[in-house]
């Protein structure tokens, strides 16, 4: 008798629909764990995950974390939540509710099952730095009453509910702070600036720069984030983070406009529009505590990454009108 079913890791992917979350799942698959991926499709799409529908080891489910969850599993990772401004912004309300009482739901669910559970933070918990790089151990500088905030003080309350539900219950938590990530099956209209500027150069359509295109951020390929978000899953119970995961590499958004006009042989303009309010001016990870507790660093170089994701659009566009 085939047994092998009682060791197998069960794994619950909130989110798992979306960009990161399609990738983690795909990851973890192929890592030999049993994946039950819950999504709401607000950002996300079925066509993420199409491709793993075969395998008898992923099961999709359409819920929202902002309700009960019972399911039998060993890990959590709850990614949930919109993560393009442009979307955030649309429900702001249904997005600090998908950060509070999902992180509850899903604390609730790890407690009960004495699962393992991460969470999905950002490093819009800094808001508009005034520390730059960005450390750990700073607390940010975030308006709590301003357009992002249902955003960052959603995902800070999150991270408040994860280390008291540790002090409290005893949970074994693990907390990542992502920055900017990009990659294969980002939306093409997410409205995120690599997404943006990639559809925009391959329709020869206006680079929309916001403001003076000064500001910063810094870039981290997809498959890096992830080989992050799992190797911190499988640090020790004493590990909870957070963790800054990002690329250093730090650009400013006009930096990357040419660059990926370049990179396409595109005939777009730069085009100015206004700077949205309280955009961060600057951007980078201090990875320096990634590096020494999980080993772990970036090794894709903005422009391979770019040239990945481009290839994708490209494909992504030719099978549809442009
Ligand atoms: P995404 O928008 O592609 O994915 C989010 C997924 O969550 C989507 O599939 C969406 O349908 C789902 N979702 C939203 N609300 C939900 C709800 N109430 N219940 C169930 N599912 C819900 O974004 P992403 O880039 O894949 O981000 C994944 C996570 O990583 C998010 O928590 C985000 O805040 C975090 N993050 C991402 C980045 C980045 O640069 N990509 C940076 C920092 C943090
Ligand atoms: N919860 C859940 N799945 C579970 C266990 C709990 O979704 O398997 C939810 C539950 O609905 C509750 C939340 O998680 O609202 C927090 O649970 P916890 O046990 O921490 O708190 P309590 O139920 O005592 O309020
Ligand atoms: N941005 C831009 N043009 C766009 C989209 C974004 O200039 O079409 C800028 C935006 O103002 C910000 C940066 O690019 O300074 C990153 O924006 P994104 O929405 O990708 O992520 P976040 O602001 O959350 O880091």
């Amino acid at each position: 008798m085939d047994r092998s079913f009682h060791t197998r890791r069960r794994v619950l992917v909130t989110g798992g629909a979306g960009f990161l979350g399609s990738h983690l799942c795909e990851r973890l698959l192929e890592a030999g764990a049993e994946v039950i991926c819950a999504d709401n499709f607000f950002t996300g799409a079925r066509a993420n995950i199409e491709h793993l529908l075969d395998n008898p080891r992923f099961e999709l489910m359409r819920h929202d974390v902002t309700f009960p969850l019972y399911v039998e599993v060993d890990e959590i990772f709850n990614l949930a939540c919109p993560a393009s401004p442009v979307h955030y912004q649309h429900d702001p309300v249904q997005t600090t509710k998908t950060s509070v009482h999902g992180a509850i739901n899903m604390l609730g669910l790890a407690k009960r099952t004495n699962a393992k559970i991460l969470q999905a933070s950002t490093s819009e918990v800094y808001g508009d730095p005034e520390v730059h790089p960005q450390t750990e151990d700073y607390w940010g500088h975030v308006n709590p009453i301003g357009i992002r905030s249902c955003y960052d003080e959603g995902k800070r309350c999150a991270e408040t509910l994860f280390f008291d539900y540790r002090r409290q219950h005893g949970l074994p938590i693990k907390v990542a702070r992502i920055f900017n990530t990009y990659g294969p099956r980002m939306h093409p209209n997410d409205g995120r600036v690599v997404s943006n500027f990639i559809v925009q150069a391959l329709n020869d359509a206006p680079i929309t720069l916001f403001g003076d295109g000064e500001q910063t951020r810094s870039f981290c390929y997809v498959d890096d984030l992830i080989a992050g978000l799992t190797g911190l899953m499988d640090t020790d119970e004493a590990v909870t983070g957070p963790f800054n995961l990002g690329n250093p590499h730090e650009v400013s958004v006009r930096t990357l406009a040419e660059q990926i006009i370049e990179m396409t042989g595109s005939k777009s303009q730069l085009e100015h529009r206004p700077m949205p309010e309280d955009d961060p001016r600057q951007r980078r990870p201090d990875i320096s505590q990634a590096e020494s507790v999980l080993g772990w660093r970036p090794s894709v170089e903005l422009r391979e990454g770019l040239v990945q994701t481009i290839a994708y659009f490209d494909a992504l566009l030719s099978g549809q009108a442009r």
